[in-house]
């Protein structure tokens, strides 16, 4: 006799980094923003809660036309070359779910956001890991065959290696036949982003998130550029899942977070800062790293195994990440917090290097 078990959909879920309900922890395991939002996000929640609350009695705006139509003016888009998520995992799973719908395998980098896989298995598309060079560089060429399909994410993750565009570019000529997602979750820490490539190449789609840059991952807003064709398509598959994927307040959150062009730039540029000062102090404390533009750092400690930092430094109430896995299980990933967390961060990690012995 058939039981229900049988029709169950199985998967193995992604696992979020650890979220912990303790205090006064040091949280550098997400690639959170240590910065609050945007201040006019705050005014603007506020103003909600006093003003606008009877909004929540209500459906929000179906197509989140005022976050779109702020999202497309400050990037210079046309509002329907822009497509607007519950944080760029709802984006990026749309476009699996509109997208990749060939027999052929879709394409992606064997160390890369361990996400893809999940939705892949998810949605039953097939895919392909393409091994990272030694130094965990994407080979354009291995993108070069028959495929159903491409994404990566540059800065990739969670190496935080850059790909400079034009090699983003000849990845995308060699697959005119199919779509390439350009994941840009963490584009604007020193990257330039292939938006621009939209206009050039109607199969090209690039997603970014509210989640790093702008300081909002609990607030879960995403977004894509692509041309109208991509968009429309995927906004037929959001309708078809979900109408009302942006509740009312991130719709009004969201449009203040942009309008901040001048705390956007400089809250980039001051973790940026952080960051290549971090790469000079982990130098000092005998880790090696790829050349990071993204807002973490993978590193590796030449003397001391990853496992036994990350266990360390957890009880010192420092969390960072630590993938147990084959090939990067000697690498930590380190978000950049502030100056101040980072400077506990280095003299907790000396401690623990000075102390370690085999
Ligand atoms: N892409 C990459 C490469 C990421 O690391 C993350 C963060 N986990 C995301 C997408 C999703 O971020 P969010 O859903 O918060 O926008």
């Amino acid at each position: 006799m058939a039981s229900w078990k049988d029709n169950v959909r199985r998967v193995e879920p992604y696992v979020p980094g650890e979220q912990p309900k303790v205090q006064n922890i040091i949280k550098l395991n997400t690639n959170e923003n240590p910065y609050p939002p945007a201040p006019g996000v705050e005014a603007a929640l506020k103003a909600f809660a006093s003003q606008d609350i009877d909004l929540l009695r209500k459906y929000p705006d179906p197509s989140a036309s005022a976050l779109i139509d702020t999202i497309a003016e400050y990037y210079g888009m046309d509002s329907d070359q822009v497509f607007v998520g519950v944080g760029s995992d709802d984006v990026l799973a749309m476009a699996f779910l509109t997208f990749f719908n060939s027999e052929k395998p879709i394409l992606f980098p064997n160390i890369s956001y361990s996400f893809y896989p999940v939705w892949a298995e998810l949605y039953r598309i097939p895919y392909e890991k393409q091994p990272l060079t030694d130094d965990f560089k994407i080979n354009p060429e291995d993108y070069y065959k028959d495929n159903g399909g491409v994404i990566f994410p540059n800065p990739n993750a969670p190496t935080a290696l850059y790909m400079k565009l034009d090699a983003v570019e000849d990845i995308i000529r060699h697959n005119q036949d199919v779509v390439v997602i350009v994941d840009e979750a963490y584009i604007d820490f020193g990257g330039t982003s292939a938006r621009d490539l939209v206009n050039k190449y109607e199969n090209v789609l690039v997603v970014q998130t509210f989640s790093k840059s702008r300081s909002m991952a609990g607030m879960r807003i995403g977004y894509a550029f692509g041309s109208k064709a991509l968009i429309k398509a995927l906004n037929d598959v959001k309708f078809s899942f979900n109408s009302y994927t942006m509740n009312a307040t991130s719709l009004v959150a969201g449009v203040e977070a942009v309008k901040d062009k001048e705390y956007f730039e400089e809250h980039c540029k001051m973790i940026v800062a952080t960051r290549e000062r971090a790469k000079e102090r982990l130098t000092e404390l005998g880790f090696t790293f790829p050349d990071s533009k993204a807002n973490f750092i993978f590193a590796k400690q030449e003397k001391v195994p990853a496992s036994v930092l990350f266990e360390e430094l957890k009880k010192r109430n420092i969390f960072v990440r630590y993938f147990k896995q084959p090939v990067i299980d000697q690498y930590l990933r380190i978000t950049i917090g502030t100056d101040d967390e980072m400077e506990q961060l280095f003299v907790a990690l000396k401690e623990i290097i000075d102390g370690y012995s085999i």
